[in-house]
């Protein structure tokens, strides 16, 4: 017998967790099919992440007429990645699967997926999807996509696969190394592929979200982006090391020429103009390394006040 998780981030998903919880009963009826009583097994955990509409309403109402789903509710929005922390913590499936609540994943791939997992000759501990186009996105945040995933790749040491979605399903084995990463600041889609294991990816197109709104502002995946960088690189600071160092070199050559000028010619005292050009610039080149530094500094900070990744309000068993 085999028991599958399916869980589920939701946050604001009152208009979209229909549609959803639907098309995963087909799908999990679907592979229950031609098989054993018993043989395979499903779990659902609704991951309710302080959402403000009816989303928790709707959870409970699924979770009352049907014994296979769970849910557990935070006390605020603690974010996508805590609500992935947490559902793998409560799971308690062979296999888990990840997906949003918006349809964007499609459960239809799920059957392929766990044919992948299980009937591999090759030891595939997860099965991942990743988008193969980005149509029906603003072409700004293709654009800018796109250059995150170039350049992180060129810093980081883990591979963070352009397109990737956190849509995936992997062995309970996978599931434990990921949980054993337990820093405070997650970026999943870098733990993911840290942990090692062998992935198979399945490629598909973009599809839009069947209802309600993105929870991801241009800025929001801005910001992102940045917290994936100081999580999986420290290239930033050697970067500013790199430019301070080159300064020093530029500004010795720059006072041994000024030595000879004075020496051969006086001293002449022009140049206010550039002097406060360099000064400006030495400054703000200062001013960007320790900034630098303080995010590196801010998020070591973070990650020492060992706060809670997410706090619950409820679950099914409440
Ligand atoms: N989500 C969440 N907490 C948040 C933001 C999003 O749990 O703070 C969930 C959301 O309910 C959805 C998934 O993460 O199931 C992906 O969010 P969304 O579809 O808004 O992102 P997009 O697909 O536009 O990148
Ligand atoms: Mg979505």
């Amino acid at each position: 017998m085999a028991l599958i998780t399916v869980m589920v981030p939701c946050y604001n998903e009152e208009q979209a967790l229909p549609f959803f919880y639907k098309e995963i009963c087909l799908v999990a009826s679907q592979m229950c099919e031609g098989r054993q009583p018993r043989e395979l097994e499903f779990e659902l955990i609704f991951v309710d992440d302080g959402s403000t509409d009816n989303t928790l309403a709707v959870i409970k109402e699924y979770a009352a007429e049907d014994k296979r789903v769970r849910f557990i509710s935070f006390s605020r929005n603690f974010g996508k990645e805590a609500a992935i922390y947490a559902g793998l913590l409560e799971s308690r499936g062979d296999y888990v699967a990840l997906m949003d609540a918006d349809l964007q994943d499609p459960p239809s791939l799920l059957p392929d997926m766990y044919n992948i997992i299980t009937n591999s000759s090759n030891n595939i501990d997860c099965v991942a999807t990743r988008r193969v186009t980005r149509k029906g996105e603003p072409v700004i945040r293709s654009f800018f996509a796109r250059m995150f995933y170039r350049m992180i790749n060129k810093i980081s040491k883990t591979e963070i696969v352009d397109g990737a979605r956190d849509f995936r399903l992997m062995s309970g084995r996978m599931v434990d190394a990921i949980l054993h990463v337990t820093e405070y600041n997650r970026f999943s889609k870098g733990i993911f592929s840290w942990v090692g294991f062998n992935t198979e990816w399945l490629e598909y197109e973009n599809i839009s979200r069947v209802a309600g709104q993105t929870k991801w502002s241009f800025w929001k995946l801005f910001v992102y982006s940045i917290d994936g960088v100081l999580a999986f690189s420290t290239v930033p600071l050697a970067i500013a090391s790199f430019i301070g160092l080159s300064c020093c070199l530029i500004a010795f050559l720059f006072i041994i020429f000024v030595i000879i000028r004075a020496a051969v010619w006086g001293d002449p005292v022009a140049g206010w103009p550039s002097t406060i050009c360099i000064i400006l610039l030495l400054g703000g080149i200062q001013l960007l390394g320790i900034g630098i530094l303080g995010q590196y500094l801010a998020k070591a900070y973070l990650e020492t006040k060992r706060r809670p990744v997410y706090i619950v309000r409820e679950t099914e068993q409440d």
